[in-house]
């Protein structure tokens, strides 16, 4: 099929504007009328400088993420290593800034070292299987004993993850000077279900992988977010990270590895270290520039979309809630269909629902006449089944309006 015919509903890596596409065609054989392609020029040239800089000031402005290098400012770091690397990135920062702080005036003294780490918690939100996953890191990474799960929403519906437990049956850690980093997991792509409002809690981290430059951030209570691009921002390749000044040099030390590993806790790698990459403007080792700049050029259509709002991203959110909701009002409409997670966190990015219960052979009827209408990644993640309608930013209005008058004729017996 030709790409105008098909609409792909795929969770990620997902769809670009066509747009940004055909100019990266261009790019990639020569760049500015350089006579190189973008993927040759050098990461330390002006033009990838250029291309950098005009990515975090895109960013910033769709965000609204607060500028400066005093302790209300935040960095935007571009690393590698996907999701993932993050998961471990930021154990090892935040881990390392908390040491730091409880090791001042008793670096010498053993015991008082060893009582202060038994004290070192990392508070976990588990509300789908991404927030697990990064749990499970934390746990290998610095021992279970550290690793407190402060909400896990399993518990909440008979073993099964589909809500988002309310804040008053959290238990976070107790003392919350002992806490590094409470973490949670924005959107859950896997599960479909995406907190409605910022939680509470001691050093706030934030996966938006799934869910970035969708709808309005509260920056100002988080100490990290991070996310992988291959979304809704750009290529597989880079993940953006928006780090607080009050985890960096000067406002904050790490702890060196000689008293990580005195107290059995390791260092991270240096490509995952946030002062390292901070210091070296995201250019401590080789970045692919050319994922920046497609990033940016997909933040860039954001912008020019967006004048007159503040933040600028409203302009996206609007968009993308009137496509979730239109969605979802079939999906409600027909008793054929029926959404997984409970209504109160229905992620407006993923839509996961069942058909006829759940019925293997309606399901596979469904997949294939969506195909047959060049509607394409429809189905569930493979842990968990089902359909899954990933409603991205590059997923046009038209785009869901196809499958929205599918579904209609699905349920109807007319497709
Ligand atoms: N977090 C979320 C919410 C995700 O959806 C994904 C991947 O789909 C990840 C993390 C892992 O990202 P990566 O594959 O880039 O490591």
């Amino acid at each position: 099929p030709r790409r105008e015919d098909v609409h792909y509903f795929g969770a990620g890596p997902a769809p670009l504007p066509t747009s940004v596409l055909e100019e990266a065609a261009k790019v990639l054989l020569n760049y500015n009328d350089s006579g190189i392609g973008i993927t040759e020029i050098s990461h330390r040239s002006p033009e990838a400088n250029a291309i950098l800089a005009h990515a975090q000031d895109a960013l910033r402005q769709l965000l609204d993420i607060p500028n400066g290098d005093g302790p209300e400012g935040y960095q935007i770091l571009f690393l590698q290593g996907g999701g993932s690397g993050e998961f471990s990135a930021v154990v090892y920062n935040l881990v390392s800034v908390w040491l730091a702080k409880r090791a001042k005036g008793i670096v010498d003294d053993e015991t008082k070292l060893a009582d202060e780490v038994a004290k070192l918690r990392l508070d976990y939100l588990v509300t789908g299987s991404w927030s697990l996953k990064a749990s499970q890191e934390a746990a290998r990474l610095i021992g279970k004993e550290h690793v407190n799960i402060v909400t896990d929403s399993r518990q909440h519906r008979d073993g099964k993850v589909g809500v988002i437990p309310s804040a008053e049956t959290y238990k976070p850690s107790t003392t919350a000077a002992d806490v590094a980093l409470t973490y949670y997991c924005d959107n859950e792509t896997v599960d479909g279900v995406e907190f409605q409002g910022t939680p509470d809690g001691e050093n706030l981290v934030a996966d938006m992988s799934s869910n970035f430059l969708s709808r309005r951030v509260d920056v100002r209570k988080h100490i990290a977010i991070f996310g992988g691009a291959q979304k809704n921002i750009g290529t597989t390749g880079i993940t953006i990270a928006i780090i607080s000044n009050k985890i960096l040099p000067p406002h904050a030390a790490m702890a060196d590895s000689v008293l990580m590993r005195k107290l059995g806790l390791s260092v991270g790698p240096v490509v995952l270290d946030y002062p390292t990459v901070a210091k070296n403007n995201s250019l401590y080792n080789t970045l692919p520039i050319f994922d920046v700049w497609i990033a940016g050029r997909v933040m860039q259509r954001l912008l020019d979309a967006s004048e007159g709002q503040t933040p600028r991203i409203a302009t996206q959110q609007a968009e993308s809630d009137k496509k979730a909701k239109d969605l979802y009002a079939v999906l409600d409409g027909s008793d054929v269909y029926t959404v997984v997670p409970d209504k109160s966190v229905r992620s407006r990015m993923n839509l996961c629902f069942r058909i006829k219960g759940g019925d293997a052979d309606a399901e596979k009827a469904f997949l294939k006449g969506a195909e047959s209408r060049g509607l394409f990644g429809l189905k569930g993640h493979r842990s968990v089944g089902g359909i899954r309608a990933s409603n991205y930013n590059a997923v046009s209005v038209a785009a869901v309006e196809k499958l929205i008058q599918y579904m209609k004729d699905f349920a109807d017996g007319k497709a």
